[in-house]
């Protein structure tokens, strides 16, 4: 079928013979967006989760402003510059002690395949080969082939399936079944002798917002750690405030062998990414011997400019007034979600720190469903950015939203239920 776009552009996750227009924006201002046509649309869903302050945040834009006229790019193997060791440093700070070392790269789905990367190194430079990992069921992980590899099977990856490599999974820990995940996940360290474990602490982002409580999250590390297993938490999403605490490990007092953060690095402004790890997995690579080189970089890795964003994001967290918000954001959500529990249109009404969601009842369930584009047009036609997954109405707003967005927000989902279910 002819797509009906006149732009040569091929967006993501976009299907161009269903969705002709595309809503063109020229300004970005805090929890707003500022379309061509003159229209305001509150960004309820943080840009597809990467906006923590806000957009255009004055300290983020100026520290990029500043280091884009100084130095805006330089090779990172064997040079180093101010930026990328101050984000480094300050990172090891904030993020759960234990951990020693930063790589840096430019996205969600890089700092992730660095991480498999990192723990299949480990195992092979200690001489100790190993090369299964674990995943859980309905995670996500990105949109290359090794993180399709360790992420849920589903019409996203149906065409390259056959290229991806094998994994053993363990149950989702739906309520009142979390021992079965925990059960199947201490079978499988045993039975598989894996590299790694790879899991989205608290909050399951692109699998359906699935929440699951920290006590679980802290019995999977014992666990991994019991059975010498590597123990990888991406917090690509649940990063930078989202589940009520800087990072979500915090909740279940871990620290991972291996951590992901992207997304909200540099509050959303610029691509950057890392993933830092323990001493040992650095020390298994570290070697006089140069076939032990961790042989991971991209041409950008550690950019000057994106660093000085992500240093910038660094300086806010340390102002209290960024928890203040997270807590505040995550109170109001609270408030605002709690008429939908007695919604008989609605089901699973759900909220982990600022992310609520709850799934629209219908029979026409699932990602492919047309609930979900209906659902997003009617939205976009209320001049509010929400891109259900499927059913799953999720509202994930940067920080400084106020109260009278979310009213508007949840006002939009309550009509469009009465409108479409
Ligand atoms: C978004 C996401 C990724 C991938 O990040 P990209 O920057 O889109 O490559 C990986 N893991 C999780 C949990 C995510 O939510």
């Amino acid at each position: 079928m002819m797509p009906k776009t006149t732009s040569p552009i091929w967006h993501p996750f976009t299907q161009h013979a269903l969705q002709d227009e595309m809503t063109k924006v020229v300004r970005g201002d805090g929890a707003y967006l500022h379309a061509a046509d003159g229209r305001r649309i509150i960004d309820a869903i943080s840009s597809w989760w990467v906006v923590t302050h806000g957009h255009c945040h004055p300290h983020i834009v100026s520290a990029i402003q500043e280091q884009a006229g100084k130095l805006n790019q330089i090779i990172f193997a064997g040079y180093t510059h101010d930026p990328a060791e101050e984000v480094a440093s300050q990172l090891l700070e904030l993020a759960p002690r234990g951990l020693d070392h930063v790589f840096f790269s430019d996205s969600g789905s890089t700092c992730v395949e660095v991480a498999l990367k990192m723990a299949l190194g480990y195992w092979h430079n200690i001489g100790k080969p190993r090369t299964r990992f674990i995943v859980m069921q309905h995670s996500y992980h990105g949109d290359t082939v090794g993180t399709m590899s360790v992420g849920a099977r589903s019409v996203f990856n149906a065409a390259y399936e056959p290229l991806l490599f094998d994994v053993a999974s363990v149950p989702f820990p739906a309520l009142g079944h979390e021992q079965a995940t925990l059960d199947a996940l201490e079978a499988a360290c045993r039975k598989e002798k894996p590299a790694a474990f790879i899991v989205e602490p608290l909050v399951l982002g692109a699998g359906g917002m699935l929440m699951y409580p920290s006590w679980v999250l802290e019995e999977m590390k014992r666990i991994c750690e019991a059975s010498d297993v590597l123990f990888i938490a991406d917090e690509v999403m649940t990063g930078w405030g989202r589940t009520g605490t800087l990072f979500a490990c915090e909740q279940a007092d871990i620290t991972p062998d291996i951590v992901c953060y992207s997304k909200g690095l540099t509050g959303g402004s610029l691509p950057l990414a890392v993933t830092l790890c323990r001493a040992d997995i650095f020390d298994s690579h570290c070697s006089k011997d140069r076939t032990r080189t961790f042989f991971h970089s991209s041409s950008y890795t550690a950019n000057p400019i994106a660093c000085a964003a992500a240093k910038a994001n660094l300086d806010l967290w340390q102002d209290p007034e960024s928890r203040r918000r997270v807590a505040a954001l995550a109170t109001m959500q609270e408030e605002a979600i709690a008429p939908f529990h007695t919604d008989p249109r609605f089901a699973n009404v759900r909220r982990t720190g600022t992310i609520a969601a709850l799934d629209l009842k219908t029979s026409d369930a699932g990602y492919l469903a047309d609930i979900g584009p209906k659902l997003q047009q009617f939205f976009k036609d209320r001049n509010l950015l929400l891109r259900p997954l499927g059913n799953t109405i999720y509202v994930m707003p940067p920080y400084c939203v106020t109260a009278a967005d979310l009213d508007e927000i949840y006002a939009g989902i309550r009509d469009a239920a009465d409108a479409l279910s």
